[in-house]
């Protein structure tokens, strides 16, 4: 149990990190093609990932809360906003999602700013 909830943290840390970054490095003006292929993107992503619990739920968020692709900022917030969701439910700290424009850069983060940190 220890070893699947440990599991599960680690893949959740790698996938934020994948999705964040994807977000921050996505055009400022996309292309209709782009858009698409971003928009397919987080919903395969979501069908397709790895732990069924985590998938069936953020599929709810999904359907409130379908992805922002009109620019980079937009994309940008809106993962900020479906991760914060998420934190809720498992009861962790709200991200500022002010500041997820310096927060990711190439995979880095730089400033992992968190509310009332
Ligand atoms: P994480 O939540 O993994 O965050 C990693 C780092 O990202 C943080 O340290 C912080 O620097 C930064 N960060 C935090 N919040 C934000 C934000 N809003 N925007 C940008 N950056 C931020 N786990 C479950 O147990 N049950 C679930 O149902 C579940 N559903 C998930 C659904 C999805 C789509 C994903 C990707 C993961 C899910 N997880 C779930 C995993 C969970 O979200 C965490 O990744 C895991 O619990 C490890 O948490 P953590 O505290 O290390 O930080």
């Amino acid at each position: 149990k220890l070893g699947n909830e440990t599991v599960k943290a680690e893949l959740g840390r790698a996938a934020w990190k994948v999705l964040h970054t994807t977000f921050a490095r996505f055009p400022e003006k996309p292309t209709d093609d782009e858009k698409e292929a971003l928009r397919s993107y987080v919903h395969l992503f979501q069908r397709l990932y790895p732990c069924g619990e985590c998938a069936e739920h953020f599929s709810t968020v999904l359907e409130k809360y379908p992805p922002q692709v009109s620019s980079r900022s937009a994309a940008a917030m809106w993962g900020c906003m479906v991760h914060n969701i998420v934190n809720k439910r498992l009861h962790k700290p709200e991200f500022n999602c002010e500041n997820i424009g310096d927060a990711y850069d190439c995979g880095v983060v730089r400033r992992a700013r968190v509310l009332g940190a």
